[in-house]
């Protein structure tokens, strides 16, 4: 009876075994969008940062797992399998940084399957730049450079051209991303997640979430776009929806034979979160996005429950759903021809609730990584500036068709915009990764800031000559003051023409030798060979798009100054003025403070007050300050001391104001003669903490102007918003922090105003700043916290440097520039200036022997000698590509209203910008250069705003090229993108 027993149970599981085998389910996943119904679109995503915990390498190869489970290769080949087994499933896919890495991987026939599964729309790239940058610490230069390297890939591999802006992860939402990366580079629509918490529950509550967002006000509804802050502020799917391996949520078990068989729940489930995400959005229709970071390593799991869903919520019938994408949902959006709210300047700065855990949210405004890692964040610059000229250069000589091009910088380049890169947010190993990559491809001295540059450390006394090369990458002559370190002390310049010039020779401080051993070792490994023991500054006039060179050779000359400094003790009564020119800084004889600034020539004549403070960063448990969080906990002036004894050097020149603020803070202040400017170089750390406290360092100008809690700032480095302190034009703010709350990005400049004057300061890197008094200016210079604030990245921002066995906190150096104008004349300098900080000069050295005496090209313009670009437009891309063909890129550099001669419309001569070469075709593109500009306009939606009449946008636009004319006209902060083909006769330069 036993075995009978047995037998029998063997046979009857054997029976459900064919049962079960017989009852193969075949799930309905074909629907659409059906009219009437809640429809859910499902869009399946992966959130992959190109380097946050592990470098991009590591994410992509998998290694490194144990700081995080994330391998994109698996992404992407599980993914695959994963769509040819039902047509109907969907996958968007966006950092290109990645996809390029795994295509090349790939065999022909892979590549074939994905091909054909990107032109059946199965699968689509959205975004597509190489990574999803950054829109605070970046520039809007970088941001299109990384966008059209990651475009370009895609239309070469696949020729297609993304729809949809795809901003999910980055910490608030810049002006000019909307209607710039957005609009201009022919997005239907822009998808976000990360808005401040009190904005969001206002748009919830009016259903004003999905916006006709109007980015600049020059460009206006020109260059609109569609753009939706997901209703629960992540890109995540609701809760009890994820379907990674290991993830908690439940499965849906549909197998009546298995126990918790639970579709009915889960069906509910779906429904109910369904509906509540519609109760704060419009219409009918609602994105959910299926996936987050680094999901999809297994495709199948996401894509075997979500088959199961739309099958039986499809069945249940309540609500309606579907494998969808971005665009796919902004064409039915886009469909319902309605109208919506209108939404203008940005979305900064935030306080982004994550997480339920934490009670204490509005303390959180994520407004420190507008400073954090401001060394990376300099060499970002620094980097971009000498891309955009590197480019030229290859141009005018001729890209290499084998060897060196700028294509590993472009790539470094685009990798360090990620949110996670030039934002200072990630690991230590990290940005250390990024730096590494940055400087593979930058030739010039790196070090040159702190005086090391081996090239021009030659011994001049022996017959020896220097040629130094100075390039001069904007499209109008300049004139500015080059410094670089030497050892010898009797020393001339003389041009191109052998005419000795005017120079000086400021002795290198004590102070900047120690920093630049140290440093230097830090960066060689070893001890530098020589000691510079000047600085030797000269004045270069450059012609546009050009070089000029001088020869620095060993002589003496009454054209040559060996400055002599003079210290101020603090005994001199009376002021101390500086300044060989028409500007004039007045500094306190008894306590060496600032206290006024004369220009002459424009009559501005302000007191004023500079100095330093810091900000303990808050350790509280609940909210502590970090590398994303900025949460002060008191405010504590630097003093130094009772006098703050003044170094100063007199040249014909410049002047110099050396300032030992405190042991850790040094400034050297330069007033030019021919600037109306002055240039504050400050050197700041190591930061002590052996207090126990981290500190975050700003420096705050002060003036009596009355600015009313009104100063601007820029939207990456392009236009200027209006900011007012404790007010946000969208909701009634509700003032929690009120010095991080009103902290905003700056990566050109921050000017503040009064009835009479302007007070402006400029940047060379991404900064936080504010206006939190009355006619004061504050900018954040450098942070250095013990703890972390609980966003992921589990370290403190505490960086350090080790060389010569002594590991210390990091040294920031850097410059910002000020200057006070009539009301209404700021913009001048604002913008012509802003342009020559991010174009520096680009100098090239060459140690010639003494018989030498003449170069073959002395000095060059590509321009018609006539002719300069006009004083509001830059060129930002000269770049040959790989098929022989140029992409040129224009911009004005003004915004309507902001320069009565400026703010117009103005024109550029092409055939003599390239005086020297014919162009055969012009072709004018989108931004990003992947596809013609008609073709974008053709396609673009045009979308309807609530309240403002039907009549189409209206396009304050230069006119169309004139094919044999080639003369371009851009309006008041147009933006124009060429490619243009070349007669291949070149002239040789
Ligand atoms: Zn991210």
């Amino acid at each position: 009876m036993a075995a009978f027993r047995v037998l029998a149970a063997v046979l009857s599981v054997c029976c459900v075994c064919v049962l079960v085998e017989g009852k193969f389910m075949v799930y309905n996943t074909s629907g659409g969008a059906v009219s009437g119904k809640l429809n859910v679109h499902l869009v399946a995503h992966t959130h992959d940062d190109v380097g946050w915990l592990k470098t991009v390498d590591q994410y992509y190869v998998g290694s490194n797992n144990s700081i995080q489970g994330a391998c994109v290769q698996n992404v992407l080949d599980s993914l695959i399998p994963a769509l040819l087994a039902d047509k109907n499933r969907k996958f968007i896919y966006v950092e290109q940084a990645f996809f390029q890495r795994w295509w090349r991987e790939q065999s022909d026939l892979v590549k074939k399957t994905v091909k054909k599964l990107v032109s059946s729309g199965q699968l689509e790239f959205i975004n597509g730049g190489m990574c999803m940058h950054d829109e605070a610490a970046t520039h809007y230069i970088d941001m299109i450079d990384q966008t059209t390297l990651g475009h370009w890939y895609i239309k070469r591999d696949f020729n297609v051209t993304p729809r949809i802006g795809w901003q999910i992860d980055p910490f608030g939402h810049s002006a000019v991303q909307a209607y710039l990366l957005g609009a201009e580079v022919g997005f239907d629509a822009l998808y976000f997640a990360r808005i401040d918490y009190q904005d969001r529950a206002k748009r919830s509550g009016d259903k004003k979430l999905e916006v006709i967002w109007q980015g600049s006000k020059s460009r206006g509804s020109s260059s609109q776009i569609f753009a939706d802050a997901f209703y629960a502020g992540n890109y995540e799917p609701p809760t009890g929806f994820y379907y990674e391996v290991n993830d908690d949520s439940p499965v849906v078990q549909d197998d009546m034979d298995l126990f918790d068989y639970n579709v009915q729940e889960r069906v509910n489930a779906f429904v109910a979160a369904a509906i509540n995400q519609a109760n704060v959005t419009r219409s009918n229709h609602v994105m959910w996005t299926m996936g987050t970071d680094f999901k999809y390593q297994y495709a199948h799991t996401w894509f075997r429950n979500m088959d199961k869903l739309i099958h039986y919520v499809n069945q249940d019938g309540r609500v309606n759903a579907f494998y969808s994408t971005p665009s796919i949902y902004t064409d039915a959006k886009y469909a319902l021809d309605e109208s919506w709210p209108l939404k203008s300047d940005d979305y900064f700065p935030n306080v982004i609730k994550l997480c339920i855990r934490y009670a204490d949210r509005i303390n959180a405004y994520w407004t420190g990584y507008f400073t954090s890692r401001p060394a990376i964040k300099g060499y970002v610059r620094v980097l971009s500036g000498y891309y955009l000229a590197a480019r030229q250069l290859e141009f005018f000589r001729g890209r290499n068709k084998s060897g060196p091009t700028t294509d590993s910088l472009a790539d470094a380049m685009a990798i360090a915009q990620h949110h996670d890169a030039v934002t200072g947010t990630e690991k230590q190993h990290v940005a250390n990764d990024y730096a590494k990559r940055l400087s593979i491809g930058y030739e010039e001295c790196p070090l040159l800031n702190i005086s090391y540059c081996p090239a021009t450390e030659v011994d001049l006394s022996v017959g020896k000559k220097l040629a130094v090369l100075v390039y001069n990458p904007l499209g109008w002559k300049r004139t500015a003051v080059v410094r670089i370190p030497v050892i010898s002390e009797n020393l001339i310049v003389s041009d191109y023409t052998g005419k000795v010039i005017l120079s000086q020779l400021l002795p290198i401080v004590n102070a900047s030798i120690s920093k630049r051993k140290f440093h230097a070792s830090a960066y060689t490994g070893g001890s530098p060979s020589s000691t510079p023991k000047y600085w030797l500054a000269f004045t270069a006039a450059v012609p546009p798009l050009g070089f000029s060179t001088y020869v620095i050779s060993s002589g003496q000359s009454s054209a040559s100054t060996k400055l002599i400094p003079k210290t101020f003790d603090g005994s001199q009564t009376g002021g101390i003025e500086v300044g060989p020119g028409s500007l004039k800084l007045i500094y306190s004889g008894t306590d060496g403070k600032l206290t006024r600034y004369i220009n002459g020539k424009n009559s501005v004549n302000i007191s004023l007050d500079q100095s330093y403070s810091y900000y303990v960063g808050s350790t509280d448990e609940l909210q502590a300050s970090g590398a994303y969080v900025f949460r002060p906990n008191g405010t504590y002036p630097i003093q130094s001391g009772e006098k703050t004894p003044l170094t100063v050097f007199r040249g014909p020149l410049y002047d110099e104001v050396h300032q030992t603020i405190n042991p850790w803070i040094y400034q050297i202040t330069r007033v030019y003669k021919d600037k109306e400017h002055a240039e504050v170089e400050f050197t700041v750390g190591p930061i002590p903490i052996d207090d126990g406290n981290g500190k975050e360092i700003v420096t705050q100008i002060k003036t009596k102007i009355g600015n009313n809690k009104t100063f601007y700032t820029d939207s990456n480095g392009r236009d200027f918003l209006e900011r007012i302190r404790d007010y946000r034009t969208d909701w009634d703010l509700q003032v929690n922090q009120p010095i991080a709350g009103n902290y905003y990005p700056i990566n050109l400049g921050i000017y503040l105003k009064d009835k009479s004057t302007e007070m402006s300061v400029l940047v060379d890197r991404s900064v936080g700043g504010s206006s939190i008094v009355d006619g004061e200016v504050e900018i954040m210079l450098h942070r250095r916290l013990l703890h972390d604030d609980g966003r992921g990245v589990d370290e403190a921002l505490n960086e350090t440097v080790c060389a010569l066995d002594t590991c210390s906190g990091l040294t920031v150096q850097g410059n910002y520039y000020l200057r006070f104008d009539p009301l209404g004349e700021g913009s001048k300098w604002r913008r012509s200036f802003g342009q020559e900080i991010y174009s520096p000069f680009l100098l090239a050295f060459s140690e010639q022997d003494d018989k030498w005496t003449n170069f073959p090209t002395p000095t060059f313009s590509a321009m018609d000698p006539s002719y300069s670009l006009p004083d509001n437009i830059a060129i930002l891309t000269l770049q040959e590509l790989e098929d022989g063909a140029v992409l040129l890129r224009l911009a004005h550099l003004y915004e309507v209203g902001e320069d009565k001669d400026l703010s117009s419309l103005a024109t550029v001569e092409l055939k003599k910008v390239f005086s020297n070469r014919k162009i055969n075709k012009i072709k004018e593109m989108s931004l990003s250069a992947n596809q013609e500009r008609s073709e974008m306009e053709r396609k673009r939606l045009s979308w309807k705003v609530e309240g403002s009449s039907t009549k189409p946008a209206t396009d304050s636009r230069g006119g169309p090229v004139d094919p044999v004319k080639l003369v371009v006209e851009l309006a008041p902060m147009e933006l124009r993108t060429f490619i243009l083909d070349f007669s291949s006769n070149l002239v040789q330069y």
